[in-house]
């Protein structure tokens, strides 16, 4: 399996302007230099409090918002080089600072798909012409062509004909997610970002959605970055998973690994949690003191240190490195 996306030391601020020349005085840092690869075909899941960065991310990886700084490699070969600091060959591959048409023409190969579908989609458009727009703006298809192409990947997603001349207000929730999944499809993309993908609809609507998500996945050979809050939801879809915080990627694994043997002093607490199904067996519930600290202005050396019940001194002076303690399984801090 060859790779498809690689963030290096990538980070995305927002600034922070104020006074009376609206000047800037800071950042938000939403994104502080992170370094991951995504495999092709796989679900990586990003997990995380919420404001820990992981839609600011996503975005950021297919080019919604610009980088601040750092690479994004992408290819939808999915064939990166394995080692991504092999010179020159990966400027190749680097779309962090693409503009204009060469961006564009990416953009059918990279999608997303949002929490809401009732804001994603627009209420007074009809149902063939949301999920055929993408299409028409790249200049793919256009008419007859384009709406033969809609019912194809209507269909795929579980709606009919009968769908096309239709608001999206007649339809429910899950329905609605199924439009916006179809409108992400159309141009066949390779690296969909869902983000948040099911907490707007019912429980019972959820496993259908997750169900859909990867049987699309097998049979369309995507490559998913899921984002979630919710950590059953990542464990059931995810084959590796990287936990978020405050701007940095702290722990990486595959889920059973991270759910069994959680490293990082945060995924321990996040993953606490979670109840589990066997009376016999106990875990302790461990409570982090206090709120994320604001990533305007985040805590020096490891940036979980005011909340970590293992802190010790160096642990406010010197950022700890993701470093690989096991095969595949990666954690940035000062314990390991
Ligand atoms: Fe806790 Fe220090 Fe590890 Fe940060 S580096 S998680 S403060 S032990």
């Amino acid at each position: 399996m060859g790779n498809i996306v690689t963030a290096i030391n990538l980070r995305k601020y927002f600034p922070i302007v104020g006074g009376v020349f609206r000047r800037k005085i800071g950042d938000v840092k939403a994104v502080d230099g992170v370094t991951f690869t995504i495999k092709t075909g796989e679900t990586f899941g990003l997990v995380g409090e919420s404001g820990c960065g992981k839609t600011t991310l996503g975005k950021t990886l297919i080019r919604l918002l610009d980088p601040t700084s750092g690479k994004i490699l992408f290819d939808p070969e999915g064939n990166l080089p394995e080692d991504p600091k092999i010179g020159e060959r990966i400027n190749n591959y680097d779309i962090s600072s693409i503009k204009g048409r060469k961006l564009k023409s990416l953009r059918r190969y990279m999608q997303i798909v949002y929490q809401n579908p009732s804001t994603s989609l627009n209420p007074r458009m009809l149902v063939k012409d949301i999920v055929a727009e993408p299409l028409v703006v790249q200049g793919l298809a256009k008419g007859k062509e384009a709406e033969e192409r809609v019912l194809q990947i209507l269909e795929r997603v579980g709606l009919a004909r009968e769908h096309l001349y239709r608001y999206p207000h007649e339809f429910s929730g899950g329905q609605k997610q199924r439009i916006a999944i179809a409108r992400a499809l159309i141009t066949h993309p390779k690296f969909i970002v869902l983000d948040e993908p099911t907490s707007s609809v019912d429980v019972s609507v959820r496993a259908s959605l997750l169900d859909l998500f990867k049987e699309l996945q097998k049979k369309m050979g995507l490559t998913y970055l899921f984002i979630s809050h919710d950590l059953s939801m990542i464990e059931a879809i995810s084959d590796r998973v990287a936990v978020m915080y405050l701007g940095k990627i702290v722990e990486i694994a595959d889920p059973r690994e991270l759910f069994n043997n959680p490293l990082h002093p945060y995924t321990q607490a996040l993953f606490s949690a979670i109840p589990i199904p066997d009376p016999e067996v106990k875990r302790e519930r461990i409570i982090l003191g206090g709120e994320p600290p604001s990533p305007a202005n985040p805590p020096s050396g490891c940036r979980f240190h005011p909340r970590c019940r293992y802190a010790k001194d160096i642990c406010s002076k010197q950022e700890p490195a993701l470093i690989e303690v096991k095969p595949g399984h990666y954690v940035a801090c000062h314990l390991y």
